[in-house]
């Protein structure tokens, strides 16, 4: 076998481990004589690893009671329209901090159906730090107020939670779920597509606290509403059955590994890792503010295309893929996700090391 280091933002990695148990279990399920794949997600099989994945994200990220966990579709895209049509029923207004393409979709999405405010934005800067919040500027029966934990494409993320009182915070946390323990009580729903960071593509999760869970608007079309997949355990219909079932042994290897105190651990090893090898490179440089640098999502540039170039192309030569930036940044990009071994950014700054000798 002969696997790459593949930095992709996303869909990304997953743990060998998880692969190689899918693949053994790919034709037969335990004793069940069939795929997870080719089951009825009614039977009393599927019923069995659905709850168990709740229960293990339940536990890991320590979801309390008064939360639900839906398994959806549509990408967290499909959430830039449901947040609002869920949520902005009361004053119709929601506040939006925008930090980069992500936070800018939920934004433009709400502004469709409410009074969307952007408290305070670092598109002046392409995005390259999370700006100070001014409370003073928060309205204050928004709806709700809106972030993007983790921006994937920038490489930045909050460390710190806007205070928004009674408002309840959402957030995007398609790319940094699961990459370190978070207080889910600070929120009122957190969403993320799963490719990241927890599954295949298709699924995306939802945690919602229960009481902004019924009045919806008018207009929202049953699968946007919250309540539809909250009463059925999400079974309203077919839901992405065997990306769930990823999910589960993603969840399983996670527990096995010492859970999220671990990961993130091991998260900040790897970004320190790189981050150290760009702070003292004379080649390569990191492109965001230090104090708010993302543990996923690691751009650089060497400030010359040309050599961006043959860096991402030598890169992918030995082993290294999926390095190229995002097109809106240019340079590269090194996504190390939790399925990312120590070992795959190691090789990766050794080689960076190599490369900034050779054409220095
Ligand atoms: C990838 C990503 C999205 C888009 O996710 P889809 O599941 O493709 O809709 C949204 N927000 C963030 C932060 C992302 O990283």
């Amino acid at each position: 076998m002969s696997r790459v280091y593949n930095f992709s933002a996303g869909p990304s990695m997953l743990p060998l481990e998880v692969l190689e148990t899918a693949a053994k279990e790919m034709c037969e399920f335990g004793a069940t004589g069939q795929s997870v794949m080719e089951m009825s997600h009614r039977s009393k099989e599927y019923d069995a690893i659905i709850k168990e994945t709740e229960a293990n994200l339940r536990e890991i990220m320590n979801i309390p009671e008064n939360y639900e966990v839906l398994f959806l579709q549509g990408g967290a895209s499909s959430q830039f329209a449901m947040v609002p049509l869920n949520l902005m029923n009361k004053s119709g207004k929601a506040d939006f901090v925008v930090t980069g393409q992500w936070a800018n979709k939920a934004y433009k999405e709400a502004a469709r159906y409410g009074e969307a405010k952007v408290v305070a934005s670092s598109a002046d800067k392409t995005y390259s730090y999370i700006p100070k919040l001014d409370k003073a500027t928060f309205t204050p029966d928004a709806d709700y107020f809106h972030i993007c934990m983790n921006n994937t494409i920038y490489g930045t993320r909050f460390t710190e939670l806007p205070d928004t009182g009674n408002v309840p915070l959402v957030a995007d946390i398609s790319s940094c779920i699961l990459s370190e323990p978070i207080d889910v009580s600070k929120f009122g729903v957190l969403y993320a597509g799963a490719q990241k960071n927890l599954a295949p593509a298709g699924l995306t999760i939802v945690i919602i606290r229960k009481d902004l869970i019924g009045n919806a608007k008018d207009i929202t079309p049953t699968m946007f509403n919250y309540a539809t997949h909250a009463d059925n355990g999400s079974m309203f219909n077919t839901p992405p059955c065997y990306t769930i079932y990823v999910a589960g042994l993603v969840l399983k290897w996670i527990k096995k590994l010492g859970g999220l105190p671990k990961i993130k651990e091991i998260n900040e090893k790897k970004a320190k890792i790189l981050y150290d090898f760009l702070d003292n490179s004379k080649m390569f440089k990191g492109t965001v503010e230090k104090a708010d640098r993302s543990l996923m999502n690691v751009p650089f540039v060497t400030g010359n295309e040309e050599l961006d170039a043959k860096f991402v192309a030598e890169a992918k030569k030995a082993g290294f893929v999926n390095l190229k930036g995002h097109r809106s940044v240019g340079g590269m990009r090194a996504s190390i996700y939790n399925a990312m071994p120590v070992e795959g950014v190691e090789k990766l700054v050794e080689f960076m090391a190599n490369f900034e000798k050779e054409n220095g």
